[in-house]
């Protein structure tokens, strides 16, 4: 009936320690200055046993309990993206030598083989979507390629997803599909865990495991069911046209209102990608180095072109984000730009809520 395998929560140190014998750098979720994020962990010990998340608009709260699981929480401000598509890197410099000859050299990506432990299915498929970016298009990044071939993913899929989730209604979750080189189903008693690649594969052969019981298998389906019923938000039915439909609706000024263009949502959007490019001289004037930052649509910055800035107004600005999230990227790439992880829901400072917005534009829609 079924063709997982059974860790023991005794034995959880068993997967960290066949990891780190292939040689794989080991990221996995720890509590850390009030929130989930992915870092080295070499004992299960650092894991977050009993922490859970609450999540509403504007809001991100970590909270304890007796729980003895590692992964009852939904999600931090950090998916993957940090890990392939580096916040700030170099991409080339430019150097002059003794005789004043400028030669200039592309810089290699600092690469290691990355396990990551607690991918949940948003994440992968928001990697999906960046791997449409930066590897599917006319030109690939080989920074983002060489990252993304040393990254191995321990998925989980999710228990406890937060009232800001609504990746059930995106069809990019509760329950990991692919994507991954693991997966684990979350159990009080131990995981159910399952190979998705051949490098996942061979992960698990050292690791010696029983099959599940008929009674694990059917435990796991239930919470899978129930990760999905509990949420509660959703995007209107045909969001994209809705919003390229009312472009002018007097919603994106009312929206603009609360924002305060910090950009917090696109930073923390695992699909976002917009970036600048910026030179850092040296002072002594013989080296240049030409970085690769994150920007985002809501600076001043992003939407200069050819002396001005086009998109001055704020209204504008929010407008650019969600219709190209939701509606402009189905036509870029063939796929909504959203998977439904709530991260912008509950990192922004204004309590903005994408769901609530593009709702109320379509149930007062112009056209
Ligand atoms: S738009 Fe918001 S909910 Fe959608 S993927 Fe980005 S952060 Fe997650
Ligand atoms: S929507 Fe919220 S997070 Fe995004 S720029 Fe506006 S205030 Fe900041």
């Amino acid at each position: 009936m079924n063709h997982a395998y059974f860790l023991a929560r005794e034995s959880f140190q068993t997967l960290i320690d066949v990891l780190g014998s292939q040689g794989y750098r080991c990221l996995a979720p720890q509590a850390r200055d009030g929130a989930i994020v992915f870092d080295d962990l070499d004992n299960v010990s650092q894991l977050p046993v009993g922490v859970h998340d609450q999540q509403t608009p504007g809001a991100y709260l970590l909270t304890r309990s007796e729980s003895q699981r590692y992964f009852a929480w939904a999600n931090g401000p950090q998916a993957l993206k940090p890990l392939l598509f580096s916040p700030r890197e170099t991409l080339w410099r430019a150097e002059r030598d003794a005789e004043g000859k400028l030669s200039f050299v592309i810089a290699s990506p600092k690469t290691e083989k990355t396990a990551v432990i607690g991918v949940r299915s948003c994440d992968l498929a928001a990697m999906r979507i960046q791997d449409q970016v930066f590897l599917e298009q006319e030109y690939k990044d080989d920074s983002y390629q060489a990252r993304r071939e040393a990254l191995f993913t321990v998925a989980v899929n999710c228990s406890h997803p937060a009232e800001t989730c609504f990746c059930a209604s995106t069809g990019d979750g509760p329950t990991a599909k692919s994507g991954y080189d693991l997966v684990l189903t979350e159990l009080d008693e131990g995981f159910l865990i399952n190979a998705g690649s051949v490098a996942g594969e061979d992960a698990l052969k050292q690791m010696q495991l029983d099959q599940v019981s008929d009674q694990q298998y059917f435990a796991a389906a239930e919470q899978a069911i129930h990760a999905a019923e509990v949420q509660t938000r959703k995007l209107p039915a045909k969001v994209n046209e809705v919003l390229l439909d009312n472009l002018d609706h007097a919603h994106w000024q009312e929206v603009a209102e609360r924002c305060l263009s910090c950009a917090n949502c696109t930073m923390v959007c695992p699909t976002c990608f917009c970036h600048k490019e910026v030179e850092q001289p040296e002072l002594n004037g013989e080296t240049t180095e030409h970085l690769r930052e994150w920007d985002s649509c809501f600076t001043q910055g992003h939407s200069y072109i050819h002396g001005f800035v086009i998109r001055q107004e704020t209204e504008k600005r929010y407008r650019q984000w969600l219709t190209h999230k939701l509606a402009t990227w189905v036509q870029q790439f063939g796929n909504s730009g959203c998977v439904g992880c709530g991260r912008c829901i509950a990192w922004c400072p204004a309590a903005i809520d994408l769901t609530e917005e593009a709702n109320a534009i379509a149930e007062t829609r112009d056209d």
